[in-house]
């Protein structure tokens, strides 16, 4: 599998046929389009959520002559956004329902505080809360009956982080009749995370069994982090039923080389045996090589992955470097490395200022 991540106005009636061809003539086999954004607002036609527009029915009927795979990139839990990316406000749900909102452990609900997150600040809302269980699952249940899609792909699946949530008047009452004692006692801490992994495990398992009840064939997947940093940010996705799961092995942002893919791959395939289609890319992907982009397949493939995610912030910088120029390479290198030379010196400087 070749997949990549497609942002919702990254499409047009303008341009869908032009860019899923040069997606096709780059051996793209599945397009993972985001039709909810991180806001909570949608590109396809729903009665639950604030429709931006229905970009979805393009995609899908020009993916069909590309004979692609459509999936859908669904950011779960943020109901709400403000930043660089796309995406603009609260969304309607969480509007109306401010109880929705996750909450801090001193209190302050993701609307009056939101969560830092990338480019921006997001107002999440609490995973545990069924409200927001059976919102989130109406909105999969309309796509998947009302689009030829392939499956769902889950982003944001987990509790805000950072931070220590949630709080709100859901959790500590259902925390206190579960455990028999108050979410904010000091024992507390012994079944908080536990706890967090098993709702969000059970979440998963029921949007697993409604896909598959609507159509066996629909495929369900997730964007996820890795297995040594997954539980502490409450994915347990060993216990979950997932198609395949996608763990983000973004190497640049971490500043190691793309061998460095292959060995984590291989750490992650020995500790499940879940289906892997490794997510590569992230922070500074648009900094990638077309040489980099294939060695880090190459490695995934090498570490026991079944394919690549292609994860980036921008669909056509990727694109453009996969198809190619030996100039666009040289420039890339030649802009990593001011970056490098900019980056050690901050962090010099940032040591000589800690130690002054
Ligand atoms: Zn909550």
């Amino acid at each position: 599998m070749r997949a990549i991540r497609v942002y919702p106005h990254e499409i047009t009636s303008g341009n869908v046929n032009q860019i899923l061809e040069r997606l096709h003539n780059l051996g793209v086999t599945d397009i993972l389009y985001e039709a909810k954004n991180v806001d909570g607002k949608v590109f396809y036609s729903s009665k639950l959520a604030e429709v931006i527009d229905d970009r979805l029915s393009l995609i899908c009927e020009s993916a069909k002559e590309y004979k692609m795979r459509v999936s859908v990139w669904f950011c779960t839990f943020p109901e709400g956004y403000r930043g660089r990316l796309l995406g603009s406000g609260i969304s309607r749900f969480l509007r109306k329902n401010p109880d929705c909102a996750a909450v801090d452990d001193e209190g302050y609900s993701t609307l009056e505080h939101p969560v830092p997150c990338d480019y921006g600040l997001e107002n999440y809302a609490c995973p545990a809360n069924p409200k927001v269980q059976d919102y989130e699952l109406g909105l999969i249940k309309e796509i998947v009956k009302g689009y030829p899609v392939n499956g769902i792909h889950l982003d944001f699946i987990r509790y805000p982080i950072p931070g220590d949530y949630c709080y709100c008047d859901y959790c500590t009452t259902h925390f206190k009749n579960t455990f028999g004692i108050s979410i904010k006692d000091e024992e507390a801490s012994r079944y908080l995370l536990k706890w967090r992994q098993q709702t969000i495990t059970d979440f998963v398992n029921k949007v697993y069994g409604e896909l598959k009840s609507v159509d066996n064939n629909l495929l369900l997947s997730a964007l996820v982090w890795k297995y040594d940093d997954c539980l502490k940010f409450t994915q347990d996705w060993k216990q979950w039923n997932m198609d395949f799961i996608s763990p983000m092995f973004h190497h640049k942002g971490l500043f190691k080389r793309p061998i460095w893919v292959r060995n984590e791959i291989h750490k992650n395939r020995t500790m499940s045996n879940k289906r892997m289609v490794a997510s590569i890319g992230g922070l500074y992907s648009d900094l990638f090589t077309k040489k980099e982009w294939d060695l880090c397949e190459k490695y995934a493939i090498e570490g026991g992955a079944e394919g690549i995610l292609y994860e980036h912030y921008g669909l056509l910088e990727v694109v453009s470097t996969l198809e190619n120029s030996r100039m666009s390479d040289i420039k890339k290198i030649m802009r990593w490395n001011l970056f490098l030379i900019d980056h050690s010196i901050r962090v010099r400087i940032s040591k000589l200022r800690r130690s002054s």
